[in-house]
């Protein structure tokens, strides 16, 4: 820790970070030195991902601490589940305000809960005191050669999404609006605050796919990417996308895709499948525990289309979420 007392920094990592996550046997060295030690298995590449939250940013800073927790690591896996990268070690770096015991330990009860859904263990870290910022490393394991990429995509591809999309959105505009007295608020926080990273379905599309990418941004930036990176172009069929009740009757009030293409904060996987493997795909939705929809096709003409059932082409009025946009964060 670069400021503060020592002796309790020993002691939050003693009595929280050290014993926090399962043993791994790859793991020669975890907690306690100057880096940890550990055995990569021959013939797997190593995925690595980090990303940071900031109070404020990214985050109400009254969220409830075993929220942050999971939300953090839940984002960083979110990431290796699009390369399709089994889940394996990761690492801490925490700047908190004052040493709260009661916040640290609800903020390691959601991180050890994701955590060891995925048996992945906690490696190192670092602890430091500043404005609340939490971020997280995460590193993963694939058959060499088999990571998903952006840039796999050709035209005649299928396009498909994991899960549903805009219940996070729905659900955040919820609480900014103040109409989260419904009866469903809590499913909805559950989407917003505990995503499900879509891990096995990930691993199970490792030669299937020919592109993926996770939807943090919402499909229209995030699908945008892929199409960037593979240098095609793509139409989506609106009535096509999956969505919950919520955001079904939310969408049927309201006319506005936006909260369902341009949100954010899904954590589905979008991915493109060579239509010769489609039949290949009911089997992958029961290995990954997951719904996968067929949403649009991949085209050789630059730009994304979203396009209505009655044919028309919808004109989004924003895109996804970019930090530093309009200079300032989301919330
Ligand atoms: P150093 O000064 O050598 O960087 P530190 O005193 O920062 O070491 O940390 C001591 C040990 O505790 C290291 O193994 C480090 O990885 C681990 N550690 C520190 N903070 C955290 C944290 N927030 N989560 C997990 N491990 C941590
Ligand atoms: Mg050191």
């Amino acid at each position: 820790m670069s400021k503060g007392n020592n002796i309790t920094e020993f002691d939050l990592i003693n009595d929280y970070f050290s014993g926090m996550t399962r043993r791994r046997r790859d793991v020669l060295l975890g907690i306690g030195d100057d880096a940890a030690l550990i055995r990569v298995p021959k013939g797997m590449d190593l995925a690595l991902s980090v990303d940071t939250l900031v109070a404020g940013v990214h985050f109400f800073p009254e969220i409830p601490p075993a929220d942050l927790g999971y939300k953090v690591l839940a984002v960083n896996l979110s990431d290796l589940a699009a390369m399709g990268a089994e889940p394996a070690w990761v690492t801490l770096a925490l700047t908190i305000p004052q040493i709260d015991d009661q916040w640290i330990a609800g903020f390691c009860s959601g991180f050890t809960e994701l955590a060891t859904r995925f048996d992945l263990q906690l490696v190192g870290g670092d602890t430091t005191a500043g404005p609340l910022s939490v971020t997280v490393q995460v590193q993963g394991l694939i058959p060499a050669g088999e990571g998903l990429r952006r840039s796999g995509a050709v035209a005649g591809d299928d396009i498909y999404v994991t899960g549903g999309l805009g219940d996070a959105a729905l659900a955040l505009r919820c609480k900014q609006q103040g109409t989260d007295q419904r009866e469903d608020m809590e499913q909805l926080s559950m989407r917003l605050d505990r995503p499900v990273p879509r891990v096995e379905a990930g691993i199970a599309l490792r030669g299937i796919a020919s592109s993926a990418i996770d939807i943090s941004d919402g499909l229209v930036a995030d699908l945008g990417h892929i199409l960037k990176s593979s240098g095609v172009g793509a139409r989506v069929t609106l009535d096509n996308l999956p969505m919950s009740p919520a955001v079904a009757a939310a969408l049927e009030e309201s006319g506005d895709w936006a909260m369902v293409v341009a949100g954010g904060d899904d954590y589905e996987l979008c991915f493109t499948v060579p239509p010769e493997r489609r039949d290949q795909l009911a089997e992958i939705e029961k290995q990954a525990g997951v719904a996968i929809t067929r949403i649009g096709v991949v085209e050789a003409r630059a730009g994304l289309r979203c396009l209505h059932g009655d044919g028309s082409l919808w004109q989004p009025d924003r895109g996804g979420f970019e930090h530093f946009a309009n200079g300032s964060g989301q919330y």
